[in-house]
């Protein structure tokens, strides 16, 4: 058979897999469980919607056969199948949609660890040796033919990223850690031609004309020799069979059958006399077992189902290495009637945050699989949930573009969202640590939620948010802000910046910390737009710290430093024409205390805005009306006071480095460094 390469990205993926030291390797066979699982939903949902195809849900079934003579393993399933291209399409290449940009971005990780070359010998001749033992195991069953000795690859090797595995749900790869070789005969349902594709894992695959007779899929697993530690006989025996499915699989809804030989008392031949006394004598006999329950976890009372199986569930169907974060089961009953199993996962899928990123909810309708992803069920704010629902209520023919009308849908919708968010608050209550884990990785989303909204969410959502409070040095909600709020303390009160280190020295903050207030820390590029949309919460104003009315002086404080700006007139003038239009005004400042200067702005932009919209891929630059504070009680102060109208030279350069100083302070850049170099050196010399 001619050989096909892989592609090189799946390539690599496969390199992963056949060298895995994975400790779960068990788990390939409900990755292939699953798939066939998927594929009778498929077929079944065709014959539901399409009608007039001799279907009957009753037949759909998954035939595991382990032959221990020729070392193969053998599951079988009659749904959809796949035609040629679908085969070379799904199984010659992994992850056809956008996630292989991701991979060329993140080729190290990606990377099998470091072999040596004699290593990778090794790997091929086992494989080789394999391939002379074909003919004997693709006939799956009955034929005996001879183990071949493994070359044994003793895989000295760093664990590969499973975390990356785990997100791109490489299912049906994972069969390679187990097997030499992988032989998949399909026959698509409708078509005339049956399929054989085979491959050894690294150097390709082989497809070819093959005679099946009904539709369906059938894998042959040639299972690995044992090697050192790793026990690969256990996949041929029936009891670790019958564990890795109970273990993984029950719930699957169409039966998982195995010939099984089981044991019972002989029966006594005609005229034997009947001992009691004698130990009964036995015999094997063999049949054929369903060895999963089948009744979908959703279906069942929560009380009987473990914590491992709603985890377990959640890691098999939704890709992920991690177990959730926290899960849902909700039974619904009233206007529309659903089960769901909703997830919070652990952690933020690698392209969370990206355009490829698709938000949804499986959808059942009364137990068959209606879409894989129904995005209309969760909110925008919410993306990052996963799960599923199944109402009796829906209809099976139901269209994507009727599902945005459906009543039925929008009000299990309107019940999940608030579900979600009450499980949510609840973590932030009975388990910090886990929330503000769930909340550093999709934090962001929320405040996106709000500041996409224009506010229409707020209320929604301002009690999941989290800021780093600078007092306490600790996340704090808003509502935690406010209780402890002095008593006199007008605002709630917030700085911007790229780190809380950062914010902790800007000379704005200081002053507002003295009088006993506290500031939360904000550190997203999102954070001051969605704060801004906020603009108060439960009746208290939200304020920067860089506000140009911050009102904290009493009044006499306010009237003198009124007759003070009066005083100082000239001075703050004779500044802002040194500085151009660099600033919109040189004004005294109300905030400072032991810095000279600080940098604020006028209007509705702020410089934190400033730098984040300017650091996105357009092309127009704004610009915030920028305002430089001067403290009047620092020693610099009486400086400037006496350069004004004598050395109007010597007080354009104090204004120029001022400035500068204050824009490096504020994070910004120099405008011309070197100039500002020379200014100091001048004043060194
Ligand atoms: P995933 O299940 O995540 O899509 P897999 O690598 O396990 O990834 O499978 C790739 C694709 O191959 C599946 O999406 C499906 O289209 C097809 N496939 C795999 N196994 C079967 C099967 N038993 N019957 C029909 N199609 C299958």
């Amino acid at each position: 058979m001619k050989k096909k390469p892989f592609k090189t990205e799946s390539k690599r993926i496969l390199d992963l897999m056949i060298n895995s030291i994975y400790t779960h390797k068990e788990i390939f066979l409900r990755e292939l469980i699953s798939n066939a699982s998927d594929a009778m939903d498929k077929l079944y949902f065709k014959s539901l919607t399409e009608g007039g195809l001799d279907i009957n849900r009753r037949d759909f079934e998954i035939f595991i056969e382990a032959n221990k003579d020729i070392r193969t393993l053998t599951i079988k399933d009659n749904g959809i199948g796949m035609t040629k291209d679908e085969l070379e399409n799904n199984l010659g290449t992994i992850a056809k949609s956008g996630t292989m940009d991701f991979r060329q971005e993140n080729q190290d990780s990606l990377r099998k660890p470091k072999t040596d070359s004699q290593e990778e010998d090794e790997v091929t001749e086992e494989t080789a040796g394999a391939a002379e033992n074909a003919e004997a195991a693709e006939k799956a069953a009955g034929a005996s033919g001879e183990a071949e000795k493994s070359a044994g690859s003793d895989n000295a090797q760093e664990q590969p990223d499973i975390e990356v595995i785990g997100q791109f749900g490489v299912g049906f790869y994972s069969a390679f850690m187990v097997s030499k070789r992988i032989t998949v005969i399909s026959k698509a349902y409708g078509s005339s031609e049956a399929w054989r594709w085979q491959s050894e894992g690294a150097d390709g695959y082989g497809i070819e004309p093959f005679e099946k007779e009904d539709w369906g899929t059938t894998i042959i697993l040639e299972i690995k020799e044992n090697q050192g530690e790793e026990d690969f006989d256990q996949y041929l025996e029936q009891y670790k069979i019958q564990e890795i499915v109970k273990k993984y699989s029950d719930y699957i809804r169409y039966p998982i059958r195995m010939e099984v030989t089981k044991s019972r008392p002989k029966a006594k031949a005609e005229g034997e006399e009947q001992d009691d006394q004698a130990m009964p004598e036995y015999e094997s006999y063999q049949e054929i077992e369903t060895l999963n329950s089948m009744v979908p976890l959703w279906r069942r009372n929560k009380n009987e189902v473990s914590a491992e199986e709603y985890e377990g569930f959640y890691m098999e169907k939704f890709y992920d290495y991690e177990k959730p974060l926290t899960y849902m089961h909700i039974s619904a009953e009233g206007t529309v009637s659903y089960n769901g199993i909703l997830y919070i996962p652990a952690h933020a899928p690698y392209n969370y945050y990206s355009k490829e990123y698709e938000k949804g909810l499986q959808l059942y309708a009364n137990g068959v699989l209606i879409m894989e992803k129904c995005a209309d069920l969760l909110p925008d704010c919410f993306s990052f949930v996963k799960g599923l629902v199944d109402s009796p209520d829906l209809s099976l023919n139901i269209s994507r573009e009727m599902l945005q009308q459906d009543r039925q849908v929008k009000a299990i919708a309107k019940s999940l969202e608030k579900r979600i968010k009450s499980e949510l608050l609840k973590l932030q209550k009975d388990n910090r640590e886990k929330y503000e884990g769930f909340f550093k990785d999709f934090g962001l989303q929320i405040k996106f939620g709000i500041y996409n909204s224009f506010g229409a969410d707020k209320e929604k959502l301002q009690d999941l948010l989290l800021y780093h409070s600078l007092k306490e040095d600790k996340m704090v909600t808003l509502a935690e802000y406010k209780e402890k709020m002095a008593e006199n303390q007008e605002a709630i009160y917030y700085a911007c910046g790229g780190s809380v280190s950062r914010i902790r020295q800007l000379p704005q903050t200081e002053l507002v910390l003295d009088k006993g207030y506290d500031i939360l820390a904000l550190t997203d590029d999102v954070d001051e737009f969605a704060i801004k949309i906020l603009r108060e919460y439960d009746g208290k104003a939200i304020k920067s710290v860089s506000d140009k009315d911050l009102n904290l002086e009493s009044n006499e404080e306010k009237e003198a430093a009124k007759e003070q700006a009066e005083a100082h007139k000239d001075l703050f003038a004779a500044m802002k024409e040194a500085l151009g239009d660099k600033v919109k005004e040189v004004r005294l400042s109300k905030r400072l205390k032991s810095h000279p200067v600080c940098l604020t702005s006028d209007g509705p932009l702020s410089l934190e805005m400033e730098k984040v919209l300017n650091s996105m891929p357009t092309d127009q630059q704004v610009k915030a009306d920028r305002v430089l504070e001067i403290n009047s009680s620092h020693p610099i102060f009486e400086a400037l006071t006496k350069l004004e109208g004598k050395e109007p030279e010597k007080l354009k350069t104090y204004a120029f480095l001022l400035y500068n100083q204050a824009l490096l302070i504020e994070g910004l850049t120099i405008e011309d460094p070197a100039a500002f170099a020379n200014a100091i050196c001048q004043l060194m010399e």
